[in-house]
Parts: structure tokens; sequence; C-alpha cells
């Protein structure tokens, strides 16, 4: 619930950066009494070398206890019920989590159903419902993006019934996070900018949503500032290992920003998108961060104008007249996703009815916007949007962004 100037901020995350961060994995793990882990990872992940690279750079200070390598995007409910199983038959005592935010929200929900001994990890969706710590999780993102490292959410998906479940408790939280350049170096253009942009979103929804506090916006505005700097350096120069540890010190700042602040209407209509129609998550708030800096501009003029300063830095601030910032930050925006489309063979995507799936269908008919819209009210996001949004609001943002339209203001609520 949003109250007015009150706030609770917290990031209790042990948070190891640099180019050589893996190695510090044993000594962490031993810290905390864990002896055994279990590495969670992806196909993806495994298949680009990441799992050698990890286990090359802890060598015999640590056993493996088992290795999952078969999370599939978005996370998986019976997955998790899966895995919890593996951890328990191979005796292991924590876990590590090596891959994008698929992989570390499955690793959070099976620690959820191994510490709790839960049936059903369904019982402890929502906010509030864990109620002691539990086993250690370090997480090492092989994306830069999700920010899960740092947050006290899991997103874990019901794929037979086309829902995407948030869970929110601060026992959530992982125990390390380990940012390492070597660890996004073999990250595809196309999902090192949609990622990026999803970074990018948390970072500006935490600044300028309801529940917005001190120590989110610094946390935001350092992340905002690397972003600007160096997402098209690493997607026009992949092996760029500062560039890439840039991004990844980002996206964990990012997610401090939102684990502590929330976000708004962007991830609201992106995790309904995402849910209705497979899209994956980065791609989702790649499309919708303009349309969300628009809708809200009439309610955030001033702080949405101050995000100019490290998108620009103060020469482009300061010559640019108070009543025009706003409107060069969303134009930031919109070029950002101009470039990355450009840069990538055209696989970003710039508006709803231009995103394809694997079959190279369209991923988003038109006709399944109202299911969209429809689901995006259930989201608790929206809570936190400056602006009220109902059925008709999003209907109407949604089809701008289908088709790649600025909205028409004389359309916008203006509560
Ligand atoms: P992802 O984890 O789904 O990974 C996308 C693809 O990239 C996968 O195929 C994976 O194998 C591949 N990949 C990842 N790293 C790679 C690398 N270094 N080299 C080569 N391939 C690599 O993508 P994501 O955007 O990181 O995570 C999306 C999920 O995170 C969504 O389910 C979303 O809802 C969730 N999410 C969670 C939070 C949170 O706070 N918990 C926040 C935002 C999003």
């Amino acid at each position: 619930m949003y109250l007015p100037g009150y706030y609770e901020y917290s990031c209790r995350v042990k948070i190891v950066a640099g180019h050589d961060a893996l190695e510090g994995i044993p000594a962490l793990l031993r810290h905390v009494g864990a002896r055994r882990p279990l590495l969670v990872t992806d196909k993806g992940v495994a298949g680009a070398g990441l799992v050698d690279i990890v286990r090359q750079a802890i060598g015999d200070r640590l056993e493996i206890g088992a290795v999952a390598d078969d999370v599939p995007p978005d996370s998986d409910l019976k997955v998790v019920h899966r895995l919890s199983a593996l951890y328990r038959e191979n005796g292991c005592d924590a876990m590590i989590a090596v891959g994008g935010g698929s992989v570390m929200d499955t690793a959070k929900g099976i620690n959820i159903v191994v510490s709790e001994r839960a049936e059903d990890l369904m019982k402890f969706s929502g906010s509030g419902a864990l109620k002691r710590p539990l086993k250690p999780l370090i997480a090492v993102p092989t994306t830069a993006g999700t920010g899960s490292e740092v947050t006290l959410v899991a997103v874990i998906k019901d794929h037979e019934r086309h829902l995407k479940m948030a869970f929110v408790s601060f026992f959530l939280l992982p125990d390390a996070a380990i940012l390492d350049s070597r660890m996004t170096l073999s990250l595809p253009a196309p999902i090192t900018a949609s990622t990026g942009m999803d970074a990018l979103t948390h970072a500006v929804e935490a600044y300028y949503c309801l529940s917005k506090n001190p120590l989110s916006d610094v946390t935001a505005l350092a992340a905002i500032r690397l972003i600007s700097g160096n997402l098209l350096k690493v997607v026009r120069k992949p092996s760029d290992r500062e560039g890439r540890l840039a991004m990844a010190n980002a996206a964990t700042l990012a997610g401090m920003a939102f684990s502590n602040s929330m976000v708004g209407m962007v991830h609201t209509l992106g995790h309904a998108t995402g849910s209705v129609c497979g899209v994956p998550h980065g791609v989702c708030m790649a499309i919708l961060l303009p349309y969300g800096l628009e809708y809200n501009r009439h309610k955030r003029e001033v702080v949405m104008g101050e995000l100019l300063f490290p998108i620009g830095g103060p020469g482009i601030y300061g010559q640019t007249a108070p009543e025009d910032r706003t409107n060069r930050v969303i134009a930031y925006v919109r070029q950002l996703n101009e470039d990355l489309h450009e840069m990538t063979g055209g696989r970003h995507a710039r508006f709803l009815g231009e995103v394809i799936d694997r079959e190279g269908n369209p991923a988003v008919p038109r006709e399944r916007l109202p299911d969209i819209a429809r689901t995006a009210l259930g989201d608790g996001s929206i809570f936190y949007n400056p602006e009220d949004l109902d059925y008709d609001d999003l209907l109407m943002v949604l089809e701008a962004a289908w088709e790649g339209m600025p909205l028409d203001s004389g359309r916008i609520r203006k509560g």
C-alpha cells in the first residue's frame, strides 16, 4: 500500500563485482554455513559455456551437489517442484543460480519449497506470506536486466493457466550477488538490448512511481547514467568487458531501486503481455516504457525532466529549458529503441505489432489486446502508477503501443 512519506528500504545482499568475482563463491557459501549447493541454470546459459566458467572458478574448493539445467523461459511452477525434489534427493543445502531472471526466480521458488517444505508453491504467492529466513542463495546474473539478484521479488509462471505469479518478501533477497563481466560476454545482441531496456525501465519507473523515496532515487539515477553510457556500446561491441561490467552494475542498481520503490504501468502492461502472449519481459519493457512516460507526465513533469541529467549529462541538462526536459527524455527512449532495432538487424522490436514469436509469427495478435488489458487490471504494480488506469485506459495505451504511435494526449485521463 502507498502511504505518502513512508518508506522501507532494505538490501542485505552482499554484492561482489569485478572481472573475476566468481572466484569468491566458495568463501561466500562457507560464510553462510553451506557446503553442497544445487546449481540452477538453463540450457542457453550452459550451452554458452558459463557453467563451465563457474565450475572452473570454484575449482575443488566446493562440492556441487547437483546441476539442474532445464529451467524454461519465465520459469515454471511444475519445474520449481521437480527441481525442489532434485535438491532434496542430492542432499543439497544451498543454491547457486547462474542465469537470467528466469533462472534466478526459479531458484527463489525452489528455495521457498525446500525451506518451507511446501506442497504447493502458489500458497506463498503475493506479499508477506514468508515468515522466516530461507536457505542460502547466491545469484550469478548472466543477463544485465532483471536485477533479481537484489530484489525481494520472484516472478514464476504457471504456463498451464497463462499466469505470472509474483512472490514478494524480504526473505527472497539472495545472500550474495556475483557480478562478473565474463557472465554476459556471450549474451546475443537482441537479448542484450531488451534486458538492458528492462534495467532502464526499472530505474525510470522507480524514479517516478508513487512510492519513490530518497534512497531508491539515488540508485535509479546511478543506473540510468550507466545504461545511457554503456548499452549501445555493448550491443555494438559484445566483448567490451568494462561496458559489460557497467551494465551488470546498472541492472543491480536498478534492481535495488525498484525492489524498494516498486514500479508502475509499464510493468502492469508488460506482465500481462508476457502472461497472455508469452512475449519476453525485456521486450515488453522496451516497447512500453515511452508510454509510461507519456501517460504519467502531467503528474510527474518535473521528476521526469530530472532524468535528462543522467541521460544527457550536466551540459545538455543545463542548456535545456525545464519545460522541454521531459520531451527530450521521451525522445531519448524512443531513439534508443530505434538505434537498438537498427543495430540488431531489426530483431529488437519497437512496437507490439512488430514482435514475432519463435516460429516467426506475430506474437501479439491485435485481437488479444482486450485480454491483455483485462489481465493487467489484476497486476499489483498498477497501484504505484502516478495516474489511475481502468480497462479503457489500458486498452488505449496497448493500441497505441501495438502500432508504435504516440499517445493521443486528449485521451489521457487527467485525475
Ligand atoms: P531469461 O532469464 O529468460 O533469459 C533469456 C534467454 O537468454 C534464455 O534463453 C537464456 O538461456 C539466455 N541467456 C541468458 N544469459 C545468457 C548469456 N550470458 N549468454 C547466452 N545466452 C544467455 O531472461 P531475463 O530477461 O533475464 O529474465 C526474464 C524473467 O525475469 C521473466 O520471467 C521476468 O518476469 C523475470 N523478472 C524478475 C524480476 C525480479 O525482480 N525477480 C524482475 C524483472 C523480471
